[in-house]
């Protein structure tokens, strides 16, 4: 089937069949919707393969989206993945509550009254524990940066598959053969 390219205002053309003569067709670079001529005055186009496109392919913003935000969601998730999984046994109270949440009273108290007899109610933590302790928080707070990066990233690729989605409706051709 020959293609026609119908040139916009913002000087991409647009590929157009025969069967889309007198309907309209979304420019890819800008959105615009575009008459299609009727099938008489389609000849008049240039034709696609009359020459090859000067600059490659070019892209809608909302393929370049999706494209981008693959990437740097599975990059954030890829760099999340080599930081490891959040540390546990650590001695930080986030933790600590939830190992003692974790166990029924009889126990915890069991733990906590065996502890005390150990190691005394109040101990200063030992620098390596505070190492330990800023370590982990710095590595939790990379993986939640890196985290929203990956949510943000999908968040576009969806948005922006949506919406390409939408725009591959196919176009209304009034069916209106020029003769
Ligand atoms: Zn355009």
């Amino acid at each position: 089937m020959t293609t026609y390219l119908l040139p916009c205002a913002c000087s991409a053309e647009v590929a157009v069949t025969a069967g889309q003569a007198g309907g309209r067709v979304e420019c890819r670079q800008c959105g615009r919707e575009l008459a299609v001529p009727k099938l008489g005055d389609l000849s008049r186009l240039r034709r696609q393969d009359a020459a090859p496109r000067p600059h490659g392919v070019a892209w809608r913003p909302a393929q370049a989206v999706v494209f981008l935000g693959a990437i740097a969601s599975a990059a954030a998730l890829l760099a999340s993945l080599w930081i490891g999984p959040r540390a546990t046994g650590v001695l930080d109270e986030r933790s600590l509550r939830t190992a003692v949440r974790a166990v029924d009273d009889l126990t915890a108290y069991r733990v906590w009254s065996e502890g005390l007899s150990r190691v005394g109610v109040r101990r200063p933590p030992a620098d390596e524990e505070l190492a330990l302790l800023r370590q982990t928080r710095f590595a939790d707070g990379i993986r939640g940066g890196l985290h929203l990066v990956a949510a943000c990233g999908a968040l576009a690729v969806v948005a922006a598959g949506l919406r390409l989605a939408l725009a591959a409706k196919p176009p209304r051709t009034s069916a209106t053969p020029g003769r």
